[in-house]
């Protein structure tokens, strides 16, 4: 399902943007927006209700790895930080020093609740200010919902708590919060809009996390969500990061230009959007349609990066990847190509997926540009 619905938001979005960038006038560039805006609204919501179902289903995993927390908190500030200005409100977050930059976590579905909460917080506020506060708890103390919950290897617990002035929620309506599609305001002509399904989203992910969530709040009188998750520190990956490079943008710009790049894509649609994303980047592209065409082309020419489907028929983009890591195992004379995945199977369990096989990198779509361009400056940095 997600899937199939991925790849006609991947046209809508990215064409939208794409519209955008062209000359248009006042009212025409206005209903390019508009598409482009309802695009990424319907994608919020058809990833809610995907998530909501999987969650509902007990499918959904959390995957913990070393990740570096206070990235994600100040990303999540950023993120916000714009419509919080468009409001005239302030946003920002406080780090207890206690707690090391990285631990142990699903840096997705952290990513996901503190996003939800802090945009919800951000959603429901029109004056004042938005905190998202992480501090350290440390083995038997006491959480604020008055159980003493056990969690980590020494008890110890992350607290991240999120506080608004905002309307604030009255108490009758706390349980109802954590509901599916339950809104406070659930009248036809309330003030703002959303499914439903975040808290309840969160609470799942939390549940799954060993951690615990809830919230203190008044009518009126500005809400603090909270969650207690374990806490076990991790380590600072030991590879050395791929921006850490002495390439100056001169030197990145014409290495990207310089680029021999392969893309597969089987779907005639997503062909187009791809083709009408690298067209900017002054490279010159080849096309496959599936693995084994790839493979092909492949063997015959050079190529310095790959952008790879994973999803198509005759031969999906693992099996390709795998034969052709194998090929470059065999001919050391081969400086082994940079390989991103190009895929509407956008899932954290995807993504590890891919760079099991060999993947270097990971854009989902629809594809957001940020990280695209991200990738082709990660190629750029690895192969020189
Ligand atoms: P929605 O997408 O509708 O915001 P949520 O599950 O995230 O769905 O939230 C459910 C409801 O909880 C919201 O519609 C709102 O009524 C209430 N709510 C959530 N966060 C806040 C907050 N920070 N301040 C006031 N009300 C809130």
């Amino acid at each position: 399902m997600s899937h199939e619905i991925r790849t006609p938001m991947n046209g809508v979005i990215v064409m939208s943007e794409e519209l955008l960038r062209t000359e248009l006038e006042g009212k025409q560039r206005e209903m390019a927006e508009v598409v482009r805006l309802s695009g990424k609204h319907l994608l919020a919501i058809i990833n809610d209700i995907l998530d909501f179902s999987k969650l509902d289903a007990g499918k959904m995993k959390v995957i913990p790895e070393s990740m570096n927390l206070r990235d994600v908190v100040k990303g999540v500030v950023e993120l916000l930080s714009v419509s919080a200005k468009d409001k005239g409100i302030d946003i920002y977050y406080a780090w207890d020093d206690r707690i090391t930059e990285f631990v142990m976590g699903d840096p997705v579905r952290i990513n996901q609740i503190l996003l939800n909460l802090a945009g919800n917080a951000v959603k429901f506020t029109d004056d004042g200010v938005v905190v998202i506060r992480v501090s350290l708890i440390e083995a038997g103390e006491q959480a604020t919902s008055g159980e003493e919950v056990i969690f980590g290897d020494k008890g110890e617990r992350i607290r991240f708590e999120i506080k608004d002035t905002g309307v604030g929620i009255s108490e009758e309506q706390h349980k109802l919060l954590f509901q599916p599609f339950s809104q406070v305001d659930g009248s036809s002509t309330r003030q703002y809009g959303g499914t439903g399904l975040g808290l309840n989203i969160c609470k799942h992910l939390v549940d799954l996390m060993s951690g615990v969530i809830g919230v203190e709040s008044r009518d009126g009188q500005g809400s603090t969500f909270y969650v207690e998750i374990p806490y076990t520190s991790g380590e600072a990956p030991d590879t050395i990061l791929a921006n850490d490079t002495t390439l100056d943008d001169a030197d990145v710009q014409a290495a990207i230009k310089g680029l021999r790049v392969l893309l597969l894509e089987d779907n005639e649609i997503n062909q187009m959007v791809a083709e009408s994303l690298l067209e900017d980047y002054g490279f010159s592209f080849d096309i496959a349609d599936n693995g084994a065409e790839a493979v092909d082309k492949f063997k015959d020419g050079t190529f310095d990066l790959i952008l790879m489907d994973c999803q198509m028929p005759v031969m999906d983009g693992y099996e390709a990847t795998r034969t052709i890591r194998a090929l470059e195992a065999e001919d050391q004379s081969r400086h082994p190509v940079f390989i991103a995945a190009m895929t509407a199977n956008a899932l954290p369990e995807d993504r590890e997926r891919c760079l099991e096989v060999g993947m270097n990198a990971f854009i989902a779509k629809p594809i957001d540009e940020k990280i695209l361009h991200g990738a082709i400056h990660q190629a750029v940095v690895t192969l020189s």
